[in-house]
């Protein structure tokens, strides 16, 4: 078996990980690839050095480690280290930069978020979540964040609608509210006549 080891800036990745969320999810971290990696071109292969210039970080939110939004991040505010990223279903690259994040058929990336790093920069371990930048969210983390917001929203305006006997108004059956209605009509229509002089 050929000696292998890992771009410090990759290890680095899984290291910082795991001082920032200790309980964190890592089933799908992944430096080095397997066999099936071996067969196709991935910088999960060692290099010609041995060097393994790839990394991937298990996406878990929960645990505080939102792998898409830190990949996000790192590709926004253009990390020298970043040479390609992946994450849910899109990819970015650095020769196609101008192009943004194109869409990517492979390997869906949703419980991973996958970046490549650049062979000169690979012994750069400064921080991968930088203290004065908060993760970007992932369009995941909005709906769950927009899902929330609704619930509150529903919930709040469930407690402010007008009620009988603890229905909401536009639970009412149908003739209910056409009685209510004709009522009103019949005593808005007898006060104009009454009015009449
Ligand atoms: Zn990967």
């Amino acid at each position: 078996m050929v000696a292998w080891r890992p771009a410090p800036a990759a290890r680095a990745v899984l290291e910082q990980a795991d001082a920032r969320a200790p309980h964190r999810k890592d089933g799908s971290d992944g430096l080095k690839g397997d066999d099936a990696h071996a067969a196709r071109q991935s910088h999960h292969n060692p290099d010609s050095r041995g060097v393994v210039l790839a990394v991937d970080l298990t996406h878990d939110p929960a645990s505080g480690i939102n792998a898409h939004g830190m990949v996000r991040a790192a590709v926004a505010r253009r990390d020298p280290r970043v040479l390609e990223a992946i994450s849910e279903g899109r990819i970015w690259t650095r020769a196609r930069a101008a192009e943004g994040w194109r869409p990517y058929r492979g390997h869906p990336h949703d419980k991973h978020a996958h970046l490549s790093i650049a062979r000169e920069h690979e012994n750069d371990t400064s921080p991968w979540w930088p203290a004065d930048q908060e993760d970007e969210m992932s369009p995941q983390d909005w709906n769950r964040l927009q899902k929330m917001l609704d619930d509150t929203v529903d919930a709040r305006l469930a407690a402010s609608v007008p009620k009988k006997d603890g229905v909401p108004f536009y639970e009412y059956p149908i003739r209910v509210l056409l009685a209510g209605i004709r009522d009103d009509v019949g005593r808005i229509a007898r006060k104009l006549g009454a009015d009449k002089p």
